[in-house]
């Protein structure tokens, strides 16, 4: 008999602490009125347990942090950035690599630096940096993820993947000049952390060859998405979470990363290639944006914690904790009838907002409306991503519904134990039993882009009524 424990511990012990910012219900309803119930406009300190994103918000480890002593600042040739090279180039196996201060950075430069206006670049989801960097260099951003990827309850191993079909459609129709770039987001953040499995991985990789297509990965959580290949595609569990990200990668060309992600580090990023041709004129190209080529948009000890960063980020145990710690908050919704995205993905869990409140029209913002009565009654900040975050316009200017209407509780890397998820739980389950309480918003200013991190709203007067039992809304949700 061998002792077969049920529980996965967080796979660290905890060496320097912050206290979280305790407040109460009457400072926390001041808060909340100041930041004109936008959680974006709160002070940090006002947030007990913050939910907000899992970008660049993670714990360094005492490794990170020592290496972080030895970075080398020299401008030119600098010994840290050689470190961070070698670090990219074992999983990734591409010859160059330019550091960024962020993702969008590395993402501006190579659109920048190769592609002509009016080209299309499909994915399989755009995240909305990727996209807008595109859009400004009048470049079309195309999503074809595949149809089970966009229904929220629609159980289905990999969820991110693209849809082959379509590609090879939109390659036939526009023809090949006019697409001189595909890219795979791992895990697809865009819609829920969910991952890409190998095989599509390949088919995508085998279109893009056969007609000398460039093919890049917007490889931010990769070691996530390896993971989920690990756990969920035949033949792949014996398989090192390394091994799967090195055949990952080399189905590409190159990738853009946000070191903020999978980097295990709070800020920076880079680009990844193999091409000498756009390598160069990437370099050009970066050198009066972002910096000199060895340390780009990095310090030194930037560099030095992420080439730790990227070995600790695959380490089996670390995953395995990392993704059952979405699944068990997920869990824990779902058990007391709250409706979420399934299955979970990578980094967040994702309440559906529109069905729990029901009685609340997409443009009362049930997401945003969500996540103002949650850190009301906890002191947990999260984000909505709905109609309020996309800011889909009708032709005639007019406000236009997003698909789904979701509150996002993004986790942090190494950073809440299972504690603190279960507060979140009790949290959640509070503001469900009492969501007839929750009014709608209304907009007391809106700025013309971006509106959501700056809105102010009112709580509105009376929503629309309706909703019912926790069971029905489940039951009217399970239909949709
Ligand atoms: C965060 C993110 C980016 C942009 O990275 P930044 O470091 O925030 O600039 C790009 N793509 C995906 C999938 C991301 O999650």
């Amino acid at each position: 008999m061998t002792f077969q424990p049920t529980i996965t511990i967080e796979p660290f012990r905890i060496k320097s602490v912050e206290p979280l910012g305790h407040t109460t219900l009457a400072e926390r309803r001041a808060a909340l009125e100041r930041a004109g119930l936008n959680v974006f406009q709160l002070r940090a300190d006002e947030v007990l347990i913050d939910l907000l994103t899992d970008s660049g918000t993670g714990a360094l480890s005492a490794a990170q942090w020592g290496a972080m002593l030895q970075g080398d600042e020299s401008y030119a040739g600098s010994r840290s950035f050689f470190k961070m090279e070698s670090a990219v180039q074992r999983i990734t196996g591409y010859r160059h690599v330019l550091p960024t201060h962020q993702g969008r950075a590395a993402e501006h430069i190579l659109f920048s630096a190769v592609l002509t206006p009016g080209a299309i670049v499909p994915s399989n989801t755009h995240f909305d940096t990727t996209r807008a960097n595109l859009q400004l260099l009048d470049l079309d951003a195309r999503d074809l993820l595949i149809a089970e990827g966009r229904e929220p309850m629609r159980e289905h191993p990999f969820k991110g993947n693209l849809d082959v079909q379509r590609l090879e459609a939109l390659i036939a129709e526009v023809g090949r000049d006019r697409i001189p770039l595909v890219m795979l987001t791992v895990t697809n953040n865009g819609g829920g952390g969910q991952p890409v499995s190998l095989a599509n991985l390949r088919a995508v990789s085998a279109v893009c060859r056969r007609h000398g297509i460039p093919f890049f990965l917007d490889a931010c959580r990769f070691a996530e998405n390896a993971m989920f290949i690990k756990l969920r595609e035949p033949g792949y569990a014996d398989r090192t979470p390394l091994e799967i990200a090195q055949e990952m990668f080399a189905l590409a060309d190159g990738c853009t990363m946000s070191a903020k992600k999978d980097g295990l580090v709070n800020i920076g990023g880079f680009l990844a290639l193999n091409d000498d041709v756009w390598a160069e004129r990437c370099r050009n190209r970066m050198i009066p944006i972002e910096g000199f080529p060895t340390y780009g948009g990095m310090a030194g000890y930037d560099m030095e914690a992420l080439a730790v960063g990227l070995e600790e980020v695959l380490d089996p145990r670390y995953l395995q904790y990392r993704l059952d710690q979405a699944a068990y908050l997920g869990e824990r919704l779902l058990a007391a009838g709250v409706p979420i995205v399934r299955p979970t993905g990578g980094h967040a869990v994702f309440v559906d907002a529109g069905a729990l409140l029901a009685h609340l029209p997409w443009h009362a913002f049930p997401g945003a409306a969500l996540s103002a009565y949650l850190y009301e009654i906890s002191g947990v900040r999260s984000c909505e991503i709905g109609s309020l975050l996309f800011g889909l316009k009708h032709a005639d200017g007019s406000d236009a519904p997003a698909p789904n209407e979701l509150l996002r509780l993004a986790l942090p890397r190494r950073m809440y134990t299972r504690a603190h998820l279960d507060y979140v739980a009790e949290a959640v389950a509070y503001a469900a039993a009492h969501r007839h309480a929750i009014r709608g918003l209304r907009f007391t200013y809106e700025a013309p882009v971006l509106r959501h991190f700056t809105a102010r709203f009112a709580w509105a007067e009376t929503g629309e009524r309706g909703g019912g039992s926790v069971e029905q809304v489940l039951a009217r949700q399970l239909v949709r």
